[in-house]
């Protein structure tokens, strides 16, 4: 019996059966490239769907984890330790907000948020100002707040009931918006770019009405860049890309390297609405999470990683282009921009993936049939160029067949 089928089939035995997993055993990794157990090579372009953004192994990143596990991992939120608050201020400084709250998921930092926001809402307008605006479509995790929030049924279906109290409306459409938010919201909550919902951007036009209702309204806009902040498009915040600020932004994949950490951050006139003991966490913002994040932050900025984000997506986006606009193509259109994109086929994805699997390149894909990209901050035009050529193989394969 190989790994593979050991691993699975202990796996198939004793894990709650929730993954649908790809059949690879991956043992070790290095800058883009990971490992299987065989030593079979593949080219990564998920990055764990959105979090090893320095690759795997990256020697700082190495160094400061063995430095620090030698010290300390974990102290909880009873005592300080001298890594939350100094991650807090370069967050905030960063984001351009104020105060800034650790866990270890992104579904938690979404649910600080509302809970926030909630406080924010009760704080100004009584009981009644409770009601929550989400987008169709959109994705914040599996909590019963997040999914509440969480406009697609195929993930909603079988919990309910949810939270009630959540409208939702469709993106970019600006009617739909205003109809919604009311003196009664104390929350818009969006993601500037839809990750798992297929990679479909907010149009700078609608976030930047959402700023203007919030304000009007006087609800937390609150942005969820779980998966395409923290440098993905180009800049650390995407907001920073779209030129519009929220009140409140969540963050979590790439932040500490691949260890669980998450965080929101929000305005003054926010975080002010929570006091001692109001909400808190055992794991979130430890001293090994902490200074690992301190240490991704310094390596963005002093390798100049997000120049490097731009450049390669620019590249990345024309190669995707180029197989949409060729005749017959499967595909038919490519949406999002730096390391968060998607090219949109007329077929299903995920044989394509199981594929490139075999071809020694990893692709994701969501919405069935949405090859998503997720690189590494590292990845270089010529990693592009293999895997545009794998793709190309992998589709050109396809149109054949349905021909
Ligand atoms: N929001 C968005 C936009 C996400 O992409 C995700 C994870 N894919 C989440 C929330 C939930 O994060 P986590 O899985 O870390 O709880």
């Amino acid at each position: 019996m190989n790994t593979l089928e050991q691993v699975s089939d202990l796996e198939r035995k004793y894990l709650l059966g929730t993954y649908a997993r790809y059949p690879v055993v991956l043992e070790r990794g290095k800058g883009v490239f990971l490992f299987d157990t065989a030593g079979k090579k593949y080219l990564d372009f998920v990055s764990g769907i959105g979090v090893n953004a320095l690759g795997h192994a990256h020697p700082r990143i190495v160094k400061t984890i063995r430095e620090q596990a030698a010290k300390l991992v974990h102290v909880s939120n009873l005592y300080y330790h001298e890594y939350q608050g100094a991650l807090a201020e370069k967050l905030c400084k960063l984001s351009g907000l104020d105060r800034a709250f650790f866990g270890n998921s992104g579904t938690e930092a979404i649910e600080g948020s509302i809970k926030l926001a909630r406080l924010a809402g009760h704080r100004e307008g009584g009981d009644a100002k409770s009601k929550l605006v989400a987008l169709d479509g959109s994705y914040h995790g599996r909590t019963f707040g997040a999914l509440s929030l969480t406009g697609q049924d195929k993930h909603r279906k079988g919990f309910e009931p949810l939270l009630e109290d959540v409208a939702f409306v469709k993106r970019n459409d600006l009617e739909s918006l205003r109809a919604a938010i009311n003196d009664n919201t104390c929350a818009l909550v969006l993601e500037p770019i839809f990750g798992e919902g297929g990679i479909y951007e907010c149009s700078p036009e609608f976030l930047r009405e959402c700023r203007a209702l919030c304000d009007r309204h006087k609800a937390a806009l609150i942005f969820d860049e779980i998966q395409c902040g923290l440098g993905r498009t180009g800049t650390i915040f995407a907001y920073q890309t779209f030129g519009v600020t929220p009140d409140i932004v969540a963050i979590a994949k790439p932040i500490a390297a691949g260890l669980p950490l998450s965080a929101f951050i929000a305005k003054e006139h926010f975080a002010s609405a929570i006091n001692p003991g109001q909400h808190g966490t055992t794991f979130g913002g430890g001293p090994l999470a902490c200074r690992v994040a301190l240490e991704f932050l310094s390596i963005v900025e002093e390798e100049k990683l997000l120049d490097n984000v731009n450049k390669v997506g620019a590249y990345l986006h024309d190669k995707l282009q180029e197989i949409v606009d060729k005749r017959g193509s499967v595909a038919t259109a490519v949406r999002g921009r730096g390391f968060i994109q998607g090219i949109q086929l007329d077929i299903p994805a995920r044989p394509i993936v199981d594929a490139g699997l075999a071809e020694g390149v990893l692709f994701n894909s969501t919405q069935d049939t949405v090859v998503r990209f997720l690189p590494p901050f590292l990845l270089e035009e010529k990693h592009v160029d293999k895997g545009i050529r794998v793709l190309k193989k992998l589709l050109s394969k396809r149109n054949a067949k349905a021909a």
